[in-house]
């Protein structure tokens, strides 16, 4: 089967699709015939060099978030799930922990992440925890691709903040990555108003389509606009890891407001007036990771119609450099999806 490959710490650039043997399904594990994968920024960091947790595994096979069919099932896995539509979900907590045993698989301190830590699905065939492997029931193949990684964790940092009633304003930074989108999807599918923080120069004429009422654009080193439009939300999302952007938030959210971040830059330090913070009663959440209920309820706004993923282009396998290159170009809005047709 195909399978891209990256040999060593160093980039995209060293992606090679090679032939490998299929693999097989352990105790608790599925074999998927894999029909879609994204391409993910965070992939792009790591490949790079940059550290993520526990020592990535090398050489491996890329790819966070396949989707497909189940073809084979491991001992211990319901023969029935054979010929079942899923998305896996990319964090993959132990399931044996305090955190896990109460369903709060996104803070398992023991999770690892599929295509970093293991071999993961830009392949034709991928084995994975029976656990992270989601009926998608008719949900398009590249719309899962697209959904599965992002939308359960803007489901589960809005959910960390406590929710929201109808109506509330909610402050995206970051809005044309692909959490960012997610979370002004999820946002605006749950009743906000979502005023959609993005870059200078970004792409934004999607955005209001997709559920932002306004949008404010920002320097990378000036977040004032952001800051500005953003006084008084007792809501911000950060899908920037930028310490800017983060800082800004913490000082326009309203009282008793919260902050939820949930990407990280090299350069992300920031201070924060302990007066302004301890006295308006702010909250900042760290969130990198989504619990099983979030991936459920995330898949089922997308069957349902209220959120449609944004899908840029689907490419085939083999041009999976290209892919990786238009995260870093960033001059599109929406996933890039692989293909993987037989
Ligand atoms: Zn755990």
């Amino acid at each position: 089967m195909r399978a891209a490959r990256l040999p060593e710490a160093g980039g995209p650039d060293l992606l090679t699709v090679e032939q490998v043997g299929v693999p097989s399904p352990g105790p608790g594990e599925v074999l998927i015939r894999v029909h879609a994968v994204g391409v993910n920024q965070l992939e792009r960091q790591v490949m790079a060099g940059a550290p993520l947790g526990r020592p990535v595994l090398l050489p491996r096979t890329v790819g966070l978030d396949p989707v497909g069919v189940i073809v084979e099932c491991g001992a211990g896995v319901p023969a029935e799930r054979v010929g079942e539509r899923v998305a896996v979900k990319p964090n993959v907590p132990c399931g044996g922990c305090s955190f896990c045993a109460v369903g709060r698989e996104a803070d398992c301190s023991s999770q690892y992440v599929l295509g970093i830590h293991r071999d993961g699905g830009a392949a034709d065939y991928t084995v994975v925890p029976a656990a992270v492997a989601f009926d998608i029931g008719d949900i398009p193949f590249p719309d899962a691709a697209a959904a599965i990684h992002s939308i359960p964790i803007a489901l589960h940092m809005i959910r960390r903040a406590g929710g929201f009633e109808p109506g509330t304003r909610v402050l995206v930074a970051g809005a044309t990555g692909a959490l960012g989108i997610a979370c002004v999807q999820v946002a605006a599918a749950l009743g906000a108003e979502v005023t959609a923080g993005v870059l200078k120069g970004e792409p934004v004429a999607a955005l209001p389509g997709l559920g932002a009422t306004a949008i404010v654009e920002y320097d990378r080193e000036d977040a004032t606009p952001l800051e500005e439009a953003g006084r008084g939300v007792p809501l911000a999302l950060d899908a920037t890891g930028s310490g800017v952007m983060i800082a800004a938030m913490l000082r326009c959210v309203a009282w008793a407001g919260h902050v939820v971040v949930a990407a990280a830059l090299p350069e992300s330090a920031f201070t924060v007036d302990t007066r302004h913070f301890y006295t308006r009663r702010v909250t900042l959440h760290g969130c990198a990771a989504a619990d099983y209920t979030d991936v459920v309820d995330g898949l089922d706004l997308v069957r349902r119609g209220l959120i449609r993923p944004v899908v840029a282009v689907t490419l085939p396998l083999e041009e999976i450099r290209e892919g990786f290159e238009m995260t870093k170009r960033r001059d599109h809005i929406g996933k890039v999806v692989l293909a993987i047709e037989p």
